[in-house]
């Protein structure tokens, strides 16, 4: 569990929760003991600044591609996307996600929003999901699979390979279905 800002407590609940033993990684030598790792909801640009303030953004890229399970929510799907539009000037990812996502794209009049989605790789009954300043999925490459979109198509859930990200929050709303899917990559990895 990333933790340098963001909600991580709500991920650590969900995980230990269904078993997991998770813990907080904030240095190099802690991301090289964990099996998978999930990048939380906050703030994508202070994350940014702080992982590279602490050593940790050239490690997280390695550890990405060589095949780190990584489940990115909100902030933390920012993170993964190869490309950001709309980010502070001199906004870094980490990257590993081929796909293209705009911060804040609901803007101020929406920047909160709750709604319920489809999405068939969990099954029934549909994810409440919570968007919170969320980012959206503007485009994706071609090994990645689009999980949930919103009525008007904009994609909100991606897969690729090893990595997982969501523009909304499951860890706040009870849901604990994505964080299992997760899990279930950790464990195949
Ligand atoms: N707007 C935030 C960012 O740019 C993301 C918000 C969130 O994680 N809830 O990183």
């Amino acid at each position: 569990m990333l933790a340098l800002q963001g909600d991580f407590r709500e991920h650590l609940a969900v995980l230990a929760e269904l078993g997991a033993e998770a813990l907080p990684v904030r240095r190099p030598e802690e991301l090289a003991a964990v099996r998978g790792l999930v990048i939380p909801g906050g703030e994508s640009s202070v994350m940014d600044k702080l992982s590279r303030l602490f050593g940790l953004a050239e490690p997280l890229r390695e550890a990405i591609g060589s095949g780190l399970p990584v489940y990115g929510t909100c902030a933390g799907l920012i993170m993964l996307a190869d490309v950001v539009v709309d980010g502070i000037e001199g906004q870094q990812t980490l990257g590993g996600l081929d796909v293209v996502v705009r911060r804040n794209a609901f803007g101020s009049q929406l920047d909160s929003f709750e709604t319920d989605l489809e999405i068939p790789a969990l099954g029934e009954p549909p994810v409440h999901a919570v968007f919170i300043r969320a980012p959206i999925v503007e485009s994706v490459g071609a090994s990645v699979a689009a999980l949930a979109a919103l009525g008007d198509g904009r994609i909100v859930a991606v897969e690729q390979g090893n990595l997982l990200g969501t523009a909304f929050h499951p860890e706040i709303t009870g849901e604990t279905r994505f964080h299992q899917y997760f899990l279930d990559k950790v464990r195949a990895a």
